[in-house]
């Protein structure tokens, strides 16, 4: 295998719709990331239409300058996929009826209670030296082959059956090249700032040119990032990530929510299981954002009972049982209603614990008092009840974010807090 730099890979997107608005190239992201786990960079990435000439044309560049080309889309059974055809022609090679392939496909149909439509016939065919790659999850088999010169392998389009055919066949011939022993790790993190958690951190930024961290902040939520790789063994390059992510994790304490990549709404949904708690939630500026995200979780049946939008003064009062002078006294946005908020929808829906939000998400509607990004979150449960007053930055889309971020953080950290003392934890 040549030197790292002299090794060129080049993925080709083959479709019309992605030269349009409306789709994107995502399967090259995957595809990149899986290269770079094994040390390999890629060095050009092309997207072409369905266009004979056109394809032709790129695939002679991707032969002239890369080792291993990665093609996808276009292996389908209609006239406008022509990516195996198009490689056969340009690579001056037989395309070979492959019987059992055709068998395969019948049988596919045949599963479904249909017949083989005529056009499939064409997926049964191979390029003369390639090896035929197995499609679990549709008709297009891939294809991988080995010119001497060039390492070349064509993938069907579908994200569910690119993926799991990449894993299953591609994967193991690349890893005979492996370069490179590569560690990757996550943390996402809230109720910090990014300034403040640089601050805790700032010495622990690797001067190791094999390690890596990199800090990404979003609305609510900021991550690290941690790679690390190693020339010789997997072993070194996790060993390497472990000692850091430890340092770190031991500074950022548990504003760390997750390591393994979940999102907080899973988080959460987790600690409420594991501690066989309920949750309702009353909304008012978030507008269902936190039932929708809790919701999003499978199995979250298990413990999210309700959620009621209560966007308008009389909904609180009708639906929550908010107290119309409260409101009058206080204004629909304080901490007065958010408390009466989360203790209304919690007795409503007999839940263990409740979330009342009131806040302004703008861009209209804001005081000097009571500007846009007040918002108040309350948390009620059966001892007791928590509210916090937050001023969030940033457009209407980014309040109601941050609002149900900080939302379901109050519970996650109600939630450990809960479990340290029942295990007698300090
Ligand atoms: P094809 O193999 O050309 O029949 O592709 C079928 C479908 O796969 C297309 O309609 C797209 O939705 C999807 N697809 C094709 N190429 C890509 C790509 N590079 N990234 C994401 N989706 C893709
Ligand atoms: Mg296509």
């Amino acid at each position: 295998m040549k030197a790292k730099k002299d090794f060129k890979i080049e993925i080709m997107a083959v479709g019309s719709e992605l030269l349009t608005p409306y789709f994107q190239d995502t399967n090259s992201l995957f595809l990149t990331e899986r290269l770079n786990d094994l040390g390999m960079e890629v060095s050009y990435k092309t997207i072409v239409g369905d266009d004979w000439d056109d394809l032709a044309l790129c695939i002679k560049q991707a032969l002239s300058r890369a080792h291993i080309i990665i093609a996808m889309g276009g292996l389908g059974p209609t006239k406008d996929d022509r990516t195996r055809e198009a490689f056969a022609t340009v690579l001056e090679r037989k395309l070979i009826f492959n019987k059992e392939l055709l068998q395969r496909i019948e049988e596919r149909f045949k599963r479904r209670g249909l017949s083989m439509p005529e056009v499939n016939k064409k997926q049964s065919y191979v390029i003369e030296g390639a090896e035929s790659l197995k499609n679990r999850n549709g008709t297009a088999p891939g294809l991988w082959l080995d010119t001497g010169s060039n390492k070349i392998v064509l993938l069907p389009g579908p994200p569910h059956e690119l993926k799991p055919m990449f894993e299953e066949s591609v994967m193991p011939h690349l890893q005979k090249h492996k370069m490179d022993y590569k560690a990757r790790k996550l943390l996402k993190i809230t109720g910090l700032t990014e300034s403040k958690i640089e601050t805790l951190i700032l010495d622990l930024y690797p001067d190791d040119p094999d390690l890596r961290l990199t800090t990404l902040a979003h609305p609510g939520q900021i991550e690290i990032h941690l790679s690390s790789h190693s020339i010789k063994s997997q072993e070194q390059a996790d060993k390497r990530l472990q000692k850091l992510e430890k340092d770190i994790l031991e500074r950022l304490k548990e504003n760390v929510f997750s390591t393994t990549g979940e999102e907080l709404e899973e988080v959460v949904g987790n600690l409420l299981r594991q501690n066989k708690k309920t949750l309702a939630v009353a909304e008012s500026c978030t507008g269902g954002l936190i039932g929708n995200r809790l919701t999003d979780v499978p199995g979250s049946s298990d413990y999210f009972l309700q959620g009621v939008v209560a966007y308008s003064n009389q909904a609180k009062i009708n639906a929550l049982g908010v107290s119309p002078e409260l409101i009058e006294k206080h204004g629909a946005v304080s901490a007065q209603v958010a408390e009466a908020m989360s203790q209304g929808i919690r007795e409503k829906a007999h839940s263990s614990l409740g979330i009342g939000v009131t806040g302004i998400a703008g861009p209209a509607g804001g005081t000097r008092e009571k500007p846009v990004g007040l918002v108040y979150i309350a948390l009620a449960w059966d001892k007791g009840l928590e509210s916090i007053k937050n001023i969030f930055l940033g457009n209407r889309d980014k309040i109601k974010y941050q609002s149900s971020q900080k939302a379901l953080d109050m519970v996650r950290r109600h939630l450990i807090k809960y479990e340290k003392k029942k295990t007698g934890m300090k």
